[in-house]
């Protein structure tokens, strides 16, 4: 399996080198040359199987041989072991055909577990026999950034820092950041939001002398590993109702465009679903754009949802290479566009994506109401982002049709918002209950590029 960057010019990789690697030399993401199938046999056979089990059949003809299949059963096994329910992705039902995945189970309670946990594993093991070490950095907007920390604390081949927006985090957020004692997490507070957090990020990746000088590795949603773990729950959830033999529809609380893209891989590996449901908050770029307005960027508005808090969304590109028919030139015009502030989306390129995806939006209001109202209607408390899209799902779902909605995170991971909306302040899981109690260890950073150099190269030296 060989991988390919959406802008065409990067060379060609190898999985191991796309995970490494992260974004490609040439500013676009590796995607695979070629979506791998598999028949309704392989599909109908998950039924009853473990997580980990259906795990490793959706991932493993996308690894080529970069582990064997011993191996990566036991990675596997290894990044699921950490979550706290034995079904790792359960399904609960709030309605008659519509369903609740709770991707929550983790050990940082959002659903960057799933694939944060499974790159740590894998980073580990390949960077443990080539001898070699790495830098990863990354940009959060809360939920990435303590995923990652979690599975990469104390491992022995790599430094991780990770660009924060100062003060727009939940406290819980930042907690699972900076409590870690190990002296190879480096939580960064930028004070900036998250596009700039994001931003430069990229910066660093395209500064190609401090990317080689200290082996940059990304593991942000680019990362094609991270959207690859992605794709198993849509598989488990789908077939645990009735799948391949009946349709399924899946709504997505969506910001970078990870979560929705796996689905979307899911539907292209052969999986039937019907719908595939963009989910946004107030911060709308997606929605706007899916409804035939163009992509323009406006200016992020901090919300109740903070992890979907963005303007530019990294893994559209994903979407709008194949949009384009894999016409990297085509994409890369459109990103030099979205430099000077947004592009509009070409008329046959705008159809493949509204055959590919609806989409929806909540206010901040509708967000607040929806966690009220399912919680008397269903006894569910939900997280905000889970929130606003039942709010969705509910708008566009069709009765005949099974519609699954992701919960991205657990409620206490974002109390007051829940508080607001109940009256009930969601615990913290009993395995994280003394999070409060822990000191803190943080840099606070200006939003510049090398200022943010100059202290990743002091720490590692230190
Ligand atoms: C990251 C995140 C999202 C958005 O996921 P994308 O893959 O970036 O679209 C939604 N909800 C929560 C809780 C998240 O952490």
């Amino acid at each position: 399996m060989r991988y390919i960057s959406t802008r065409g010019t990067a060379p060609v990789l190898s999985f191991e080198d796309t995970m490494l690697t992260g974004l490609a030399r040439d500013g676009g993401l590796y995607v695979p040359e070629t979506i791998p199938t598999l028949t309704t046999d392989q599909i109908a056979a998950m039924s009853g199987q473990s997580y980990e089990e259906i795990a490793f059949t959706v991932m493993r003809p996308f690894i080529g041989d970069t582990f064997t299949d011993d191996e990566f059963r036991e990675l596997i096994a290894k990044a699921y072991a950490t979550f706290g329910h034995d079904a790792r992705a359960p399904l609960v039902q709030l309605a008659p055909n519509h369903f609740l995945l709770e991707l929550f189970h983790g050990p940082t309670l959002a659903f960057k577990d799933f694939a944060m946990q499974l790159i740590g594993q894998m980073f580990q093991k390949a960077l443990g026999r080539k001898g070699a070490r790495v830098t990863i950095v990354g940009a959060t907007s809360g939920d990435t950034g303590s995923a990652a920390i979690e599975a990469f604390r104390g491992l022995d081949n790599v430094d991780v820092f990770i660009l924060y927006p100062h003060g727009r985090v939940s406290e819980v957020q930042r907690r699972q950041m900076t409590t870690p004692v190990e002296s190879n997490v480096h939580a960064l507070a930028v004070d900036g939001d998250f596009d700039d957090c994001q931003a430069r990020l990229k910066d660093m990746f395209n500064d190609f002398e401090f990317r080689d000088g200290v082996k940059l590795a990304g593991v942000n949603s680019i990362n094609w590993g991270r959207v690859l773990a992605q794709v198993v729950y849509y598989f488990s959830s789908a077939v645990s109702l009735g799948a391949p033999a009946r349709d399924v529809s899946f709504t997505v609380p969506t910001g970078n465009f990870g979560d929705i893209f796996a689905g979307y891989i899911a539907k292209r590996m052969g999986l039937p679903i019907k719908d595939l449901v963009v989910a946004t908050n107030q911060n709308d770029i997606l929605d706007r754009c899916l409804k035939g307005q163009g992509y323009h960027k406006g200016s992020v508005h901090p919300s109740i949802s903070p992890s979907m808090d963005i303007q530019v969304s990294s893994n559209f590109e994903r979407a709008l290479f194949d949009a384009y028919g894999r016409d990297g030139n085509a994409v890369a015009q459109l990103m030099a566009e979205l430099g000077q502030g947004g592009f509009d989306v070409s008329q046959g390129a705008m159809q493949v994506l509204q055959d590919t995806y609806k989409s929806g939006r909540a206010s901040e209001a509708e967000t607040s109401a929806t966690i009220t109202s399912a919680l008397k209607r269903t006894g569910e408390l939900l997280c905000p982002h889970s929130a606003i899209g039942v709010k969705v799902a509910d708008e566009l779902r069709e009765q005949a049709t099974p519609m699954i909605t992701l919960a991205t995170a657990h409620p206490a991971k974002f109390p007051d918002a829940v508080e607001a909306a109940t009256g009930l302040r969601p615990a913290l899981p009993a395995r994280m209950a003394d999070l409060f109690d822990r000191p803190e260890r943080l840099t606070r950073v200006a939003n510049d590029l090398s200022a943010l150099k100059a202290h990743i190269l002091e720490a590692l030296e230190t």
